[in-house]
């Protein structure tokens, strides 16, 4: 099953178009995507029931999956080849920051430039879809909602800061959370603990890895988060970014206005954000 927001409503995306959901379920169910993550067992049971689709749509109708989650949590230094390239060790737990909700935009979103040392970071969002705490390891996959494609889109200058990392607030600019083009189910994935990651700049390929080079999986962010905190339908987890981000390849390329970041998670999907300065 694929999830989105499209119109500003909560829908499914079929091989012929979408589905509106509350339309579609005569009413039934939410038009809101916070509000049907909430009842995502009813969302799942009425996809089941392939419902017609209520129309096409463009790319640009669809908006964040999750226009306002409740909660973002992110990984720093989750992937063995992006802590190879920045020369800094893999921890030995989750290092686990926030990206504040309100810094989510959707996959065809314009990301407004802030500075001058703004990076990109394609990166595998995990959607929780149900409340939940300390969540065994062998059952994480049942929380878990589905997965998006996302970018951590980070401004470096305030990033280094010191004499602490400033992670939560450079990473949380306005429209530095594209996510989507949609939420997809892991059963609709050969295999969604190996699935491919690619980031290009314009046309220049900077990123090309896999899930596979995570240090701590899908399981193992989610049983840890949840040790800690408790999860609630819609939250999102940014699971870390591999290999290829500017910061570790040459200054000269962070982000300018005009250039366009296409993320992609092939099974997923495909986002597409220009750059355009901050007005
Ligand atoms: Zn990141």
């Amino acid at each position: 099953m694929r999830f989105a927001t499209i119109n500003g409503r909560a829908a499914l995306v079929t091989d012929d178009g979408y589905v509106d959901l509350h339309d579609a379920s005569g009413g039934d169910l939410p038009s809101d995507a916070l509000a049907a993550l909430d009842r995502w067992e009813d969302v799942r049971t009425f996809a089941s029931s392939a419902p017609p689709a209520t129309g096409a749509f463009e790319t640009s109708q669809l908006g964040a999956p999750v226009p306002n989650p409740r909660q973002v949590f992110a990984l720093a230094a989750n992937y063995r080849d992006h802590a190879a390239e920045a020369g800094i060790d893999l921890p030995e737990q989750p290092y686990v920051f926030t990206k504040f909700p309100s810094c989510i935009a959707g996959p065809h979103d314009d990301v407004l430039l802030g500075g001058h040392r703004v990076d990109w970071e394609v990166e595998l969002v995990v959607v929780i879809g149900r409340r939940c705490k300390d969540v065994p390891l062998d059952q994480a996959w049942d929380v878990v909602a589905g997965l998006t494609v996302g970018q951590d889109i980070s401004d470096r200058k305030v990033q280094f800061r010191k004499p602490f990392p400033h992670l939560a607030v450079s990473k949380s600019f306005p429209t530095y959370g594209p996510t989507g083009p949609w939420i997809t189910t892991a059963d609709e994935l050969p295999d969604p603990a190996a699935l491919p990651l690619r980031c290009s700049i314009n046309d220049e390929l900077m990123q090309d890895s896999t899930t596979e080079q995570l240090y701590f999986d899908v399981p193992a962010l989610v049983a840890s988060i949840s040790s800690m905190v408790e999860l609630l339908p819609g939250d999102l987890i940014f699971t870390g970014t591999p290999a290829g981000v500017g910061s570790t390849r040459d200054p000269r390329l962070y982000l300018k206005p005009g250039d366009v970041i296409t993320s992609e998670i092939p099974g997923i999907g495909i986002m597409r954000n220009l750059c355009v300065e901050k007005g």
